[in-house]
């Protein structure tokens, strides 16, 4: 009983110290701490802090009312006021011996109500300065109406008496408002930028330095890349946001992402780490929406904390034979500073954090990802790829924050050990692509026909979700609006509408002769194929006068606007790319169809992915097809290439396409039928027998339960191809012989497209499945696209 009869013992010198100054700050900042513990219900409260009564009396209620709740109570009543005024004399409880403690209560309450109150005082403390603007949210987000706030801010209550109406009124508000209100302090709370915060003036080297790297990137960087070779697009006119999401579930993140938070640290899973996957298929905007981040630093728009950014491009750095020193490659790669080389490199190593790295397409990196080669030293030279993994790694620059592009499948385990997180790019949604078309067409009347032309044709739209496919489709909206409804279904039919598009728009040549476009270019295919052939087996995307050369391609050849200048900044010498990645692809799908020069093992082989992969060795169907003389150098010490699996499915995809029966007239007089047919024969032989080891991988069910197959990416490839041929004999054939009770897709990377390519061959089986789609993209146009399979889907 002794701390409670000590209440009532000094009951005077208590009123005294909590009432003397008139205020009542003392006293209410005593009931926050009581509240916060839970020693006084929010009853209790309103009991004690009567507005409108005077000072004294409510300090008398709390005391009785901490009286009769006993000693605990007490006790505590001690400790907060110790803490509120802890020089107040004659007032406590340490001669006593009694020691009750204020708990420190968690932050991380189950709801957003219950934090407001455990963490009361500190609120009170943190919104008293910036109550306008929690009210602005609060009245933005409509929790909180202009008489709410007129309450909140009557001029009688100080800031802090302000704050305490304010939660005290959202409280009433509910779950909502109180998220509104701690979102809000978290944001004033975010830490400022590390130059601000350094209150960093950097050295007059530096900034003229950053000034000539930002206008660098800003001329690099504003006009999109692909357009090159057809027409200049300023990326401010044509720039559409994709889907961004996080790999992985995030509790306090719902909903997509912005650009800015690909770098900031919303969803990080490991602190340790600085660098952040962006990964996206082939054509999915990766190296799109990095130029946009350039561009935006360069703008001083965007990512403002770093001071400097050095821009990589894996497909350029493959180029670059030369070891290098840290130095030598952010400098000699991005921007060579004018002078004081030495003093600005210091700084760079000196405040890693101000500096971002990126790094585009590491799938096309020569060399695969490996921890192996250590390198700690800034000034010690190695081959690129080296630095370029030990800065990924963090044991060269750590502290440095680096954003890495990929394709999925080119990220292993041991390169995502070293990730702070991984943010998927899904391509545009639906009304990305409505505003990337509408952003194509100046002519409003033309992007409302394009629209509606793919609001008919479904599976085209599907296809649209991916921005390379998007930018093809709306390119060549003559032709889309010229064919027939419908006509346009696969991947492989939209590259075939580029493909005439570029032949007809680029081509002086007369067709005298009554020739099909095809035949009257095939000397450019075939070269233009050999170049795409020969590069993706030795993972070589930036070709040389010399190899131009040899694959035979002229003048003319280039004219046609495929191939597009490389702006090699290492090397300074000229090179030549495709205009994209797929379209090298396509041009070596396009080579194994028509030329006469390939091995008969060629398709089997471009088929066999898995195989190779599970002998460790490097898919080598693209070099074994040539003759000796012809193989290209390959990656010293006979490395696996991260980029070749993927850009051999992907060239797989388009050789089932165009051995269509839908096609074959294109090929009519371009390649003798017997050779086609044989071709043909092949493919559905290879996508026959590649069905057949996934269903035999399918384990015996166990008694009672169903027969269920999980598939792997693999298999939704080689459905992928079986559409691409759109002949329902294949589709029959691949799916007579699978026969399970349920088909588990999950994290298959499916979407739109690769909803339509199932429908397409699910709807030939024969007995009714379950269908498992989770962890997946499919989207409400990717349930559409199912539609044609529903009746064979007894759960979806
Ligand atoms: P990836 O690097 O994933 O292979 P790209 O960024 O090269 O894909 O995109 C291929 C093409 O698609 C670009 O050249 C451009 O025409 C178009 N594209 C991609 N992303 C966007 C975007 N966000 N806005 C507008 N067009 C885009």
């Amino acid at each position: 009983m002794f701390v409670q009869k000590l209440v009532l013992r000094q009951r005077t010198e208590i009123l005294n110290a909590l009432c003397s100054s008139g205020s009542a700050e003392h006293l209410e900042q005593v009931l926050d701490i009581l509240l916060s513990q839970g020693e006084l219900t929010w009853e209790d409260y309103q009991n004690i802090q009567v507005s409108g009564r005077a000072l004294h009396c409510n300090a008398r209620k709390l005391l009785d009312l901490v009286y009769t709740k006993g000693e605990d109570t007490c006790g505590l009543f001690f400790a907060a006021f110790k803490r509120v005024l802890p020089d107040a004399k004659g007032v406590g409880t340490s001669s006593s011996g009694c020691s009750s403690t204020l708990e420190e209560k968690e932050e991380h309450q189950s709801t957003c109500t219950e934090t407001l109150l455990t963490q009361r005082p500190s609120l009170v403390e943190k919104l008293r300065g910036c109550i306008d603007g929690a009210l602005e949210d609060l009245v933005t987000s409509g929790h909180f109406t202009s008489a709410d706030c007129c309450e909140v801010q009557l001029p009688i209550h100080t800031p802090c008496q302000q704050a305490r109406r304010l939660l005290d009124h959202v409280r009433s508000k509910g779950e909502s408002a109180a998220k509104v209100v701690l979102q809000f302090i978290q944001h004033k709370q975010e830490p400022v930028s590390p130059l601000n915060q350094e209150k960093l003036t950097p050295p007059k080297e530096v900034l003229t330095y950053q000034k000539k790297l930002s206008s660098s990137i800003s001329a690099q960087s504003c006009f999109l890349s692909t357009y090159g070779g057809t027409s200049h697009m300023s990326l401010d006119d044509i720039y559409t946001d994709g889907q961004l999401e996080l790999a992985h579930n995030c509790v306090d993140v719902h909903g997509p992402l912005g650009l800015e938070d690909i770098v900031g640290a919303v969803g990080t899973v490991n602190k340790e780490a600085d660098t952040v996957l962006v990964s996206g298929e082939a054509g999915g905007g990766k190296s799109t929406l990095l130029q946009r981040l350039h561009l935006l630093w360069a703008r001083g728009a965007a990512l403002q904390d770093f001071l400097l950014l050095f821009p990589f491009s894996c497909r350029r750095l493959n180029s670059e034979q030369r070891e290098l020193s840290l130095q030598e490659l952010l400098f000699q790669h991005c921007c060579w500073p004018d002078r004081q080389q030495e003093e600005i490199f210091q700084f760079i190593l000196d405040h890693p954090h101000l500096i971002l790295f990126t790094f585009d397409g590491l799938d096309e990196l020569k060399q695969s990802f490996s921890d192996e080669h250590r390198l700690c030293c800034p000034t010690q030279r190695a081959p690129v790829h080296i630095l370029l993994f030990n800065l990924i790694q963090g044991s060269l620059m750590k502290g440095v924050r680096k954003v890495v592009t990929s394709r999925p499948e080119a990220a292993g385990p041991l390169f995502k050990r070293h990730l702070c997180k991984e943010v998927l790019l899904k391509g545009f949604s639906p009304s990305g692509i409505d505003c990337f078309v509408r952003k194509h067409h100046s002519d409003a009347h033309v992007a409302a026909k394009v629209l509606e032309s793919l609001r008919t044709n479904t599976a085209l739209l599907g296809l649209c979700h991916s921005p390379v496919l998007c930018w093809i489709v709306s390119q060549c909206h003559k032709e889309l609006l010229g064919c027939g409804e419908g006509s346009l279904q696969t991947i492989t039919d939209v590259y075939l509408m580029i493909l005439q598009n570029f032949f007809q728009h680029k081509s002086s040549l007369k067709n005298t002769a009554g020739l099909c476009w095809l035949e009257q270019h095939l000397q450019t295919v075939l070269h233009l194929g050999k170049l795409a052939f020969d590069g993706i087996g030795a993972t070589c995307y930036i070709f040389s006068g010399t190899d131009l050369e040899t694959c035979g391609v002229t003048e003319k050849d280039i004219c046609m606007g495929f191939l597009m200048q490389s702006k090699d900044i290492s090397t300074h010498a000229e090179g030549y790319e495709f205009l994209h990645l797929t379209m090298q692809c396509f041009f070596a799908a396009l080579y194994i169809v028509l030329s006469d020069n390939t091995d008969r093992s060629t398709i089997p082989k471009l088929f066999e992915t898995r195989k190779m992969k599970e002998a460790g060795q490097s898919s080598r169907c693209f070099i074994a097809c040539l003759p000796s003389t012809d193989q290209p150098q390959r990656p010293s010490g006979g490395e696996t290439t991260a980029a070749e699996t993927p850009n051999q499915q992907i060239t797989a995809t388009f050789v089932s396409g165009l051995l269509s029966q839908r096609h074959r007239s294109l090929w009519l007089h371009c390649c003798p039928s017997a050779v086609m047919e044989k071709r043909v024969r092949q493919v559905v032989k290879c996508l026959s027998k590649g069905m057949q080891k996934h269903f035999k991988s399918i384990p015996q069910p166990v008694e009672g339960e169903k027969k269920s197959m999980h598939a792997m990416p693999g298999f939704v490839w080689l459905i992928k191809c079986i559409y691409e041929m759109q002949e329902d004999r294949v589709a029959k054939e691949a799916m007579s012989k699978l026969e399970v009770d349920h088909l588990k897709l999950t994290y298959c990377n499916i979407g739109p497209v690769e909803c339509t390519a199932l429908a397409y061959v699910l709807q030939h089986l024969r007995n009714p499945v379950g269908l498992q789609l989770d962890n997946n993209s499919v989207g409400d146009v990717g349930v559409e696209q199912l539609l044609p399979c529903m009746h064979i889907c007894n759960s979806l």
